[in-house]
């Protein structure tokens, strides 16, 4: 069955990006009709929410914006968007001064009434803003008061399968979604769509995004053939708690300003490793953090479930009790204690910085289709800094809800959707209930393990082989299993199939995009290729699915801004 709907905005997703781009859609045009749909409950969902550390600003005297770009370009190793960056790191400032005078939110101050910044690894100066430990529940729970107190319609609990063309194929028509709830299709016809989807490498053993992420807004994109950037640059957060096999607990992220306040890790011989691998010890960048514990590893240098450990209390039980509440509690939960013993942690998958390419009011090459937060590319290049995540998604969201309105006002009109194409993806989502019900879970395990082992914190072209060999082998296997048709209200069976099949189809993109790189940069380590390449010449990888076949170039990175030897602080250029 399908229902239609119109709607002049549709936005997709509700986390940091789809929320603020709602509120400024509709403060730039109340006369506009805005819909947010979302695979969750409104402000329940997604990554904003979960968000620990904080948002990064150069707020401080003692910083500067050139100070933040320098530390975004160098930590992305140089592939970063540069007009992206510097909008991502200008625009904080004032989204960080909307979020407590307009949307209500409050964060942590000093003695003297200014925003406290926190330290946060990789960066030279301590401009993490926060609410304590678990800055994305006020930000998000703020967002959705105020949506909610605007006429912004919600479909929530909806899932959007499929981007559909208008019938000419020049333009977007609109998106088609799945109502969970009943398991009824809806096609949702928009003059402007906002992909927010939020990526979220959840296809390793060990990641820290939300459930309800799968990649499904990039897999809808590849699949319309949109050219996606980046697409081997996966995250670790050195720190995901490790607690069992047992535990969804496990791989959740303990937060970098644990690190940044001073905390140290061991292996499981007890010592501490990280002046074997880095002079800035455990405030080196992610990557860098990452791939040590992950040698400590291999060489079997480990903690009883097989990771390292992080310790806290040399700094003060209570002092850290006091500053990191959440955190101590949640390993509390989990029968550790943070505070005053040792907890053990491993690297896990946190961030994509992949992404749909886009410009830098959030357009793509499609008229009418818009993408921010985390399912853009560019803007973070091979790394994302801690506390440039949340500032991106709400910098860009906002940017994407003033561009879709001013889009609209120069494009009027909705576009009459290619009926033939919305047939054609209720056929491709309703697939499963066709075969015979097979071990979806099964699977998504064997996929979690392939993507870790072979596809993971260090890489070389015989395991990205193996790997790539391995995701295919699971894609031919769910592509030949189904779910049985019974109620399809709920059925979330059918929805994790759904989601294994957009993680199939980026990890085949993550790998084919690693193999690609021949060298190491960030979050990328090829063994085989441990060299970073030559800066000044640098590329950043594009994919394209035509036809089925999957295309991978290299692009030249555009230095807008500052080239490699070059830097926009004073000091440094003097
Ligand atoms: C544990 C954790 C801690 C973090 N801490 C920090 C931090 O301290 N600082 C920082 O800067 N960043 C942090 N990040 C990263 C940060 O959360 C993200 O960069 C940012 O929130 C992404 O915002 P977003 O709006 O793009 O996506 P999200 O907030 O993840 O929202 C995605 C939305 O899309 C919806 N969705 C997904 N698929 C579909 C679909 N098919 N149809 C419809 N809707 C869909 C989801 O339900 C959700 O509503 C953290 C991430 C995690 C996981």
């Amino acid at each position: 069955m399908l229902e239609r709907l119109k709607t002049d905005i549709l936005i997709l997703g509700s986390g940091g990006a789809g929320l603020f781009a709602a509120l400024h859609a509709h403060q730039a045009n109340p006369d506009l009709s805005i819909t947010v749909a979302t695979k969750g409950l409104l402000g329940k969902c997604g990554c904003t929410r979960m968000v620990q550390g904080g948002y990064n600003v150069a707020l401080n005297p003692g910083d500067s914006v050139e100070r933040h770009f320098m530390d975004t370009i160098e930590g992305g190793k140089w592939l970063p968007n540069q007009d992206m960056a510097w909008t991502l790191i200008t625009t904080a400032i004032e989204r960080v001064r909307e979020l407590e005078n307009e949307v209500g939110c409050f964060f942590d101050r000093n003695p003297d009434g200014t925003l406290h910044g926190k330290a946060f690894a990789g960066q030279t100066f301590d401009r993490t803003v926060h609410k304590g430990d678990l800055t994305g529940i006020e930000i998000i729970n703020r967002l959705m008061e105020q949506v909610w107190a605007r006429p912004i319609a919600r479909l929530e609990e909806h899932r959007a399968v499929a981007l559909i063309p208008a019938s000419d194929g020049q333009s977007l028509a609109g998106a088609l979604l799945i109502d969970v709830r009943s398991g009824t299709f809806r096609f949702v016809e928009a003059k402007a769509v906002l992909l927010a989807t939020g990526g979220g490498p959840t296809m390793y053993r060990y990641h820290t995004p939300s459930g309800d992420k799968s990649m499904d807004g990039l897999a809808m994109a590849l699949r319309l053939g949109l050219p996606l950037r980046d697409m081997e640059m996966v995250q670790f957060h050195p720190t995901g708690l490790l607690a069992g096999p047992d535990t969804r607990m496990t791989g959740t992220v303990l937060e970098e300003g644990l690190r940044g306040a001073g905390g140290h890790l061991l292996n499981g011989h007890k010592r501490r490793f990280m002046e074997d691998y880095d002079p800035k010890l455990e405030r080196a960048t992610r990557d860098i953090v990452s791939r040590a514990i992950y040698a400590e590893m291999r060489a079997k240098r480990t903690s009883p479930h097989g990771g390292v450990y992080i310790k806290m209390s040399h700094l003060g039980p209570d002092k850290v009790a006091t500053q990191f509440k959440g955190m101590v509690e949640r390993c509390a939960d989990c029968g550790f204690d943070l505070a005053g013993g040792l907890v053990e942690v491993v690297p896990t998958a946190h961030y994509f910085m992949g992404g749909l390419v886009c410009n830098v009011d959030t357009s793509t090459e499609l008229p009418g289709l818009f993408v921010a937060g985390e399912d853009a590319g560019g803007a973070h290049g091979a790394n994302r800094l801690g506390g440039n995540g949340v500032a991106n998604s709400t910098v860009f969201g906002g940017i994407a809800g003033e561009t879709m309105a001013a889009w609209i006002a120069a494009n009027p009109g909705h576009r009459a959707p290619h009926e033939q194409a919305i047939g054609t993806e209720m056929a491709r989502a309703q697939g499963p209930f066709a075969r015979k019900p097979g071990n979806v879970n099964a699977l998504r395990e064997q996929l979690m393990d392939a993507m870790w082992d072979d596809v993971g914190v260090m890489r070389d072209a015989t395991a990205l082989h193996r790997g790539l060999q391995k995701v295919e082998a699971i894609e031919g296997e769910l592509l030949g299993i189904g779910v049985s048709d019974g109620d399809r209200a709920f059925n979330l069976t059918w929805h994790d199939w759904l989601n294994l099949r957009s993680l199939v189809e980026i990890s085949k993109v993550i790998t084919l995009a690693a193999l690609k790189r021949e060298n190491s940069r960030g979050a990328h380590y090829r063994e085989d290729f441990p060299d970073e390449g030559d800066l000044a010449t640098s590329t950043f990888t594009v994919a394209r699915q035509k036809d089925g076949r999957l295309d991978i170039v290299d692009e030249a990175v555009r230095f807008t801004i500052v080239k490699p030897g070059q830097s926009l602080l004073k000091d440094a250029a003097e």
